[in-house]
């Protein structure tokens, strides 16, 4: 384990995400030993906190992760809040010499992560104000973690990255999709490039068709507000979906390393089909939840409108045209309030082409990665049934893979792992601007379309608790096939 150096610079540090998820990422590196002498950490946000008041809620946010007290007050004292208005430029003078004193007194060398844990629309205000306020250093790195969601539309993303980039060069640029820190995502490399029997079938010669489910269970919560603005195909296809499907169609890298992965996954996502209007209706399905099971529709959620067109399901076919992958489709779906959490891949194969077995009938082979909630992997197989007394009899096999209890509890959150691969310089798990690009072409079509009302449809058109609407069925049954994952 080496002892990585750096001064992270937290815009949002008062915020949920940042109480939740950053600082308890940033304390099992400390841990681990990732982190030990040479780091410190300056909160920012609006309040008017005290170092002390901010190192108690430092110290809450990692409630029940430390054996002594000691440790505890150790970690939180790597901690300095800083009273900040993101747009008032005297703000950055007095947090440069903040750095700068920090700088000296934990020996770090001048490596920065400034991480933008706010709403979006300051992000622009504070790259240009970290540039032009000299807060990046000249004698280590500067990196930027930028949040999602990056921008609503292609055009915004557009305007969004010309002003991160007036400060920082796209290798400094790391954006965030905690999808893609989840082990059994990472896994999809391994699985596909490391095994002879994967890497020979992956292709539209055996793969019969790629589904990729991403349900939750719970509804629009207390995000209803920005959710309003945004609806499922923003807010999960657009980025978590997409690189997955990325991940699962690109051709292999020429090695492991971050230009040769990130190359590949922009080749992929290159040949993904931007659809016409007419394409999108026969492809893409919307859905929004009705009430059911004793919840509440979507729009009577608080701060809904009781006529909101927003769609809180999407499932979809995609089609990745590239010569290993054109002709299967890529079926993709999410939403809230559905029958249960879980994010899986499933990966069908085609049927063996002649059925020497005669009256037993073959099922598809079927390779299942289940993301969330336990990584687990399966693969469906045909088999003989065993015994006597049969004549020769097919059944399914299930070959299982779970983690041991030993695993499960060393499986990182997916944020602890991004932020250190954030320190290491390490790019391949953060999203690329060409990605992005593609991303928001393909999608602004789907909006566009619906925005249009192409499908004609009418909301809501699911209960609470249920998979989604019937078109999603409808939708691979068209093709002939059906989602694997049923509840
Ligand atoms: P939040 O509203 O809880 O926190 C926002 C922070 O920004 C607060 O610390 C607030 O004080 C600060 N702030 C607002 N205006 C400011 C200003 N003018 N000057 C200085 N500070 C200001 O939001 P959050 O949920 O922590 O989300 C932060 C970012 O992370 C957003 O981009 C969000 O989309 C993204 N995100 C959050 C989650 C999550 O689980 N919370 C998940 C994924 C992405």
């Amino acid at each position: 384990i080496k002892e990585q150096k750096a001064l992270f610079i937290i815009f949002g540090g008062t915020g949920d995400l940042a109480q939740r998820k950053l600082y308890p990422s940033i304390f099992e590196l400390y841990k681990k030993g990732y982190l030990k002498r040479n780091f410190a950490i300056i909160g920012t946000a609006r309040r008017p906190w005290t170092n002390d008041y901010y190192r108690e809620i430092v110290k809450d946010s990692i409630d029940g992760m430390y054996d002594s007290e000691q440790t505890a007050i150790a970690f939180s004292n790597h901690f300095y809040y800083q009273s900040h208005n993101v747009t008032d430029t005297s703000h950055y003078v007095t947090l440069r010499q903040l750095a700068e004193k920090l700088d000296g007194k934990y020996e770090i060398g001048g490596n920065r992560l400034f991480y933008l844990a706010m709403s979006p629309r300051f992000f622009g205000t504070i790259c240009e104000h970290l540039k032009s306020q000299e807060l990046k250093t000249t004698t280590g790195y500067n990196r930027v973690i930028v949040e999602k969601p990056f921008g609503r539309d292609f055009a915004s993303a557009t305007i969004l990255n010309n002003e991160i980039s007036q400060s920082f060069p796209e290798d400094d640029v790391f954006r965030i999709d905690h999808y893609l820190g989840k082990e059994m995502v990472q896994n999809i490399a391994a699985i596909r490039f490391g095994n002879s029997i994967f890497n020979a079938m992956w292709n539209n010669r055996y793969i019969s068709n790629i589904q990729v489910t991403l349900s939750e269970a719970l509804g629009v919560e207390e995000r209803a507000g920005y959710y309003e603005t945004a609806g499922a195909l923003r807010d999960m296809i657009q980025n978590h979906m997409l690189q997955i499907v990325a991940l699962l169609t690109m051709s292999a890298p020429v090695s492991f390393t971050d230009a040769d992965i990130r190359n590949a996954k922009i080749n992929a996502l290159k040949c993904l089909k931007v659809y016409t209007k007419d394409e999108v209706k026969e492809n893409f399905v919307r859905g929004q939840y009705d009430s059911g099971r004793n919840l509440p529709a979507y729009r009577q959620e608080d701060q809904t409108a009781p006529d909101s067109m927003t769609e809180t399901f999407v499932a979809g076919k995609l089609l990745i045209n590239t010569m290993d992958m054109a002709g299967v489709p890529i079926y993709v779906r999410t939403g809230k309030r559905l029958a249960t959490k879980a994010t899986r891949i499933d990966v069908v194969f085609k049927q063996v082409p002649n059925n020497v077995f005669a009256d037993n009938d073959l099922r598809h082979d079927v390779l299942t990665i289940t993301v969330d909630p336990e990584p687990s992997l399966r693969l469906q197989l045909n088999s003989k049934t065993i015994g006597q007394g049969y004549d020769f009899d097919t059944h399914r096999l299930n070959l299982d893979y779970k983690l041991s209890e030993e695993q499960k509890k060393s499986v990182p959150e997916a944020y602890e792992k991004l932020i250190l691969d954030a320190l290491k310089g390490k790019a391949s798990n953060f999203t690329h601007w060409k990605e992005l690009q593609y991303s928001w072409k393909f999608v602004d079509a789907i909006r566009q379309a619906w925005d249009d009302n192409v499908d004609q449809v009418v909301f809501p058109n699911y209960p609470c608790g249920e998979m989604g609407p019937d078109t999603s069925e409808k939708l691979l049954a068209k093709d002939g096939n059906h989602w694997e994952f049923t509840i």
